[in-house]
């Protein structure tokens, strides 16, 4: 019997559904992947963060009258957030930002709080392939970089994130692919500079975690766990601190350009600026801005969090630290303890936000669960929750500027803009000051590339869920 049939429809876990399940909630983007600009101000998705971060932020509401800034920011994610406050911080530019729903209403407030080195969907082999020894190893510098920034943001305000242990656990989901860890730990010492510590299979599941597939791990010992709404309005509250204002309930419905000024139209008011960040990530509409079009593709990811288990239940299922786990499948799941004792654990989930295929994904995420920790199989599950990543056709992220010098954008971090948007932002704050921040690499120059036929994004995302699903089980 094939492990993912083996609690097929037998598990007691599924349809032990709490009212916080996801799919039970209105849905937030709407059918497909349409952001609901038509109502301002949506409720957060139902997650486990929403629930336990706290106060909403005190912002200046919705915006109601004509008003000049000198730059505005569309969407109050990490990179919105984090481009105001540096920009405000560091520069003295007191930015405007416009947010359609609530602080953290993306996917920076729903997501699993994995702040982690990750730099693209590249191989570190086919990045070394692609770029000379030196370019390639600022390419994953700025992965580090960018662990850093979350450090320094969270330390400097003293935001109380709920941090989890520091560290990375990549773990080899199949015996094949314990030698494509040894040999990445090779090319990030040789090529990059960086330690990572081999752990073999048994270690990994004495003193670590002990699931049904772990086969041996990298652990990376930068980066760590968060909170990331409680992280979203610590950067949001520290950014008017500093000076900027955010306006949420107040989708950008329209954007004109007159006599230099872009004008923004929300639905009471318009705001009037000299530069425009584009900081919207997988909630971006195509028709936000004609040179972005047809540049990014969103999809789904999901998360379940289980009800705290006690520290019995933790070492019976094997879980043993707090740490950032993630396998080596190309479509990933992740998981981690919460500081609770609840299980957090998330995957990709398809294309489309409907409610009856997010039924079925709550179904599919939470019997993978329990493939992986088969004791966890009656333990309920308190949420689940869907969101928006944003993918680009080069598998990099991209922080750059459109056609128009006065336009720029950061967007695309591949499903890992914890710690890439938090500092994305801060370089799109470097560039309007005109104090660049950024390493003159192809990362940076590049602009994000168009899809070749951007009417078969969809498509060509399913075909390579399958094309990846069909890797990570036989290779
Ligand atoms: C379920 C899930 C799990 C994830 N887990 C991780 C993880 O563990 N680690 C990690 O590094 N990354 C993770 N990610 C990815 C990460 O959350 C994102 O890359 C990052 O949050 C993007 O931040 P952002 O600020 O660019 O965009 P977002 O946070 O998505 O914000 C965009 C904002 O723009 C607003 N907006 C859109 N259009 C308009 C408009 N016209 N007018 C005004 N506002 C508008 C939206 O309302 C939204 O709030 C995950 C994502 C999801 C969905």
């Amino acid at each position: 019997m094939s492990k993912t049939n083996q609690h097929s429809g037998a598990s007691p876990l599924l349809g032990k559904y709490s009212k916080n399940l996801g799919f039970d909630a209105e849905p937030d983007t709407n059918v497909g992947r349409v952001l609901r600009l038509d109502m301002p101000g949506l409720p957060h998705a139902p997650s486990y963060w929403a629930a336990n971060a706290g106060e909403e932020v005190n912002t200046s509401g919705e915006l109601e009258t004509r008003q000049e800034t000198s730059v505005a920011i569309i969407g109050a994610g990490f990179t919105g957030l984090s481009c105001a406050y540096h920009l405000a911080k560091k520069h003295g530019i007191k930015a405007t930002v416009l947010e359609a729903n609530k602080v953290g209403w993306g996917a920076s407030g729903r997501n699993g709080g994995f702040s982690m080195i990750c730099v693209g969907k590249d191989e570190y082999a086919e990045t070394l392939a692609r770029l000379d020894v030196e370019e390639a190893r600022q390419h994953f510098h700025v992965g580090l970089d960018a662990v850093k920034t979350v450090e320094e943001i969270v330390r400097d305000n003293n935001i109380e994130v709920d941090r989890s242990e520091s560290g990375w656990i990549n773990i080899a989901h199949k015996k094949s692919r314990i030698a494509d860890l040894k040999e990445t730990k090779r090319l990030l010492k040789e090529g990059f500079g960086y330690d990572t510590e081999y752990i073999g299979g048994d270690e990994l599941r004495r003193t670590l975690i002990n699931s049904s597939e772990g086969c041996g791990a990298l652990l990376y010992p930068d980066g760590f766990g968060l909170n990331p709404l409680k992280y979203a309005r610590g950067i949001a509250r520290a950014a008017i601190e500093h000076g900027a204002t955010i306006h949420d309930k107040s989708p950008v419905l329209s954007w004109t350009k007159e006599g230099g000024k872009h004008i923004l139209r929300t639905p009471k008011g318009v705001l009037v600026a000299d530069q425009v960040v584009i900081a919207t990530a997988g909630y971006t509409l195509d028709a936000m801005n004609p040179w972005l079009s047809g540049r990014i593709l969103p999809a789904i990811s999901n998360i379940a969090v289980t009800r705290p288990l006690t520290p019995a239940e933790q070492q019976q299922a094997g879980l043993r630290t707090t740490q950032m786990v993630s396998d080596t499948r190309k479509l990933v799941f992740y998981y981690r303890l919460l500081p609770d004792g609840r299980l957090l654990f998330g995957a990709r989930g398809g294309i489309r936000d409907e409610g009856n295929l997010n039924h079925k994904a709550y179904e599919w995420l939470t019997q993978r669960m329990v493939d992986m920790f088969p004791s966890l199989a009656s333990v309920k599950v308190d949420y689940f929750w869907r969101g928006w990543v944003c993918l680009s056709r080069d598998k990099n992220p991209h922080m750059g500027t459109t056609d128009d010098p006065t336009v720029h954008y950061s967007i695309a971090y591949m499903g890992n803009g914890v710690s890439l948007a938090s500092h994305f932002g801060r370089l799109v704050a470097g560039r309007i000051a005109g104090k660049p921040e950024e390493p003159k690499i192809t990362l940076f120059k590049d602009p994000l590339p168009k899809f070749e036929l951007p009417a078969f994004r969809e498509a060509s995302l399913r075909a390579a869920y399958v094309y990846y699903g069909i890797k990570d089980r036989f290779l």
